[in-house]
């Protein structure tokens, strides 16, 4: 079905950050499939793990064990404090997996307080809870009982709380809505808010976590403690993976039967995010993702004449003086430089977390002559 938007060009390999199309062209990948190939385009442990996991067992069912998918709960549990995890395949699953949780352990509680601007994923729960009404409209009515309130305000957040709350959906960051930081402070209020209110506090760490923000989720910047997490994007570097983590009082209000996934937890993604995890470990790449992000940013403010460049670590958002982002990305493309319009003024660019300074410095130069050339026109 036509339902995106391609460009004209076709990748048949990949490795680190490079990507290699069907002419032989080479590219420096600034995207990453969308902040998701977090160890770089067929990272050898990453390949090794999946080869060796895909010849040895597939398939059993979660009527069944398996070693990868309790090994990996147990390695998300070490990197969270404790949080148990329900593992599905994609981000809206994980969302989908919160908004029930909540629900379940809401009791009477019905109501999902999310931001203005957020997005949560494309299943008509995630959509509901998704603040871009233009994504939402065609396919109302949506799941009910859902308020939205402007980002990053905590007294719109404190007016919407009251004894019918059953949680609080926010992003700490918001990456489709073009990078956009909340207020220092805003989630540690949210979170006294929650206290105060009786409502559990979700942290939508799709597109945040695994070290892209240069922690290994974005909330420890901000020192607060979710009561739920939803993962995906770079937690598998590009096999389809999601999971749903809970503090365990919370997780417990599941019961049998309450929730299920015929894939979920399968042996060979779980044991790509488990190599996934370690190679983040061994190289460090949380604090890469800190250093490659300073370089970065402030080599995308020069290179765009001084543009606002917002983002933290590796999750970066340039805001062009014009909204000329399509047609930057597109000569960027072009030039061997991959970058996403994430908006029609803002680009949006999520490296793998692996790029180095000598092919940040190479991407920069070719992004100052596109927007040398674009930038005036
Ligand atoms: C990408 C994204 C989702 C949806 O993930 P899918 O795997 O596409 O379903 C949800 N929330 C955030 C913050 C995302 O960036």
């Amino acid at each position: 079905m036509d339902t995106y938007r391609r460009w004209p060009v076709r990748f048949t390999h990949g490795r680190g950050s490079t990507l290699i199309d069907s002419d032989g062209k080479s590219y420096l990948d600034l995207s990453a499939g969308i902040a998701v190939v977090s160890t770089g385009h067929c990272h050898p442990a990453v390949t090794r793990a999946v080869g060796e996991q895909a010849a040895r067992l597939v398939h059993v069912s979660n009527l069944y064990a398996n070693g990868p998918a309790t090994e990996l709960a147990a390695k998300l549990a070490e990197l969270t404090g404790g949080m148990q995890s329900f593992l599905c395949n994609s981000g809206a699953e994980a969302v989908e997996c919160a908004l029930k949780l909540a629900r379940r352990h809401g009791g009477s509680r019905r109501t999902i307080v999310a931001a203005d601007g957020g997005f949560h994923g494309r299943t008509m729960g995630a959509l509901s809870v998704t603040g871009q009404p233009a994504k939402r409209a065609p396919f109302e009515p949506l799941v009910g009982d859902v308020v939205h309130v402007p980002f990053g305000d905590p007294d719109a957040l404190a007016r919407a709380l009251g004894p019918g709350v059953a949680a609080v959906l926010l992003e700490p960051i918001q990456g489709e809505a073009g990078v956009i930081v909340p207020p220092d402070g805003y989630l540690s209020r949210a979170r006294e808010l929650c206290d105060g209110a009786g409502a559990l506090l979700v942290l939508d760490e799709i597109q945040t976590g695994v070290g892209r923000t240069g922690h290994w989720f974005a909330f420890q910047h901000d020192g607060v403690t979710p009561d739920v997490v939803c993962l995906a994007k770079g937690l598998a570097s590009g096999l389809p993976i999601g999971a749903c983590l809970a503090r365990p009082e919370i997780a417990t209000s599941f019961r049998r039967g309450d929730h299920g996934s015929t894939f979920g937890g399968g042996p060979v993604p779980a044991a790509a995010a488990l190599a996934v995890l370690d190679v983040v470990d061994r190289e460090g790449l949380v604090e890469r993702a800190r250093d490659a992000g300073d370089r970065l940013r402030a080599g995308l403010g020069r290179a765009f004449g001084g543009a606002v460049v917002r983002g933290r670590g590796l999750l970066i958002g340039v805001v062009l003086p014009q909204p000329r982002a399509r047609a930057a990305a597109a000569l960027a493309l072009q030039r061997g430089v991959i970058v996403n319009d994430v908006a029609p003024d803002v680009l949006r660019v999520t490296p793998p977390l692996v790029i180095t300074d000598a092919e940040i410095d190479a991407a920069l130069s070719v992004l100052e002559e596109v927007w040398d050339e674009i930038g005036t026109t």
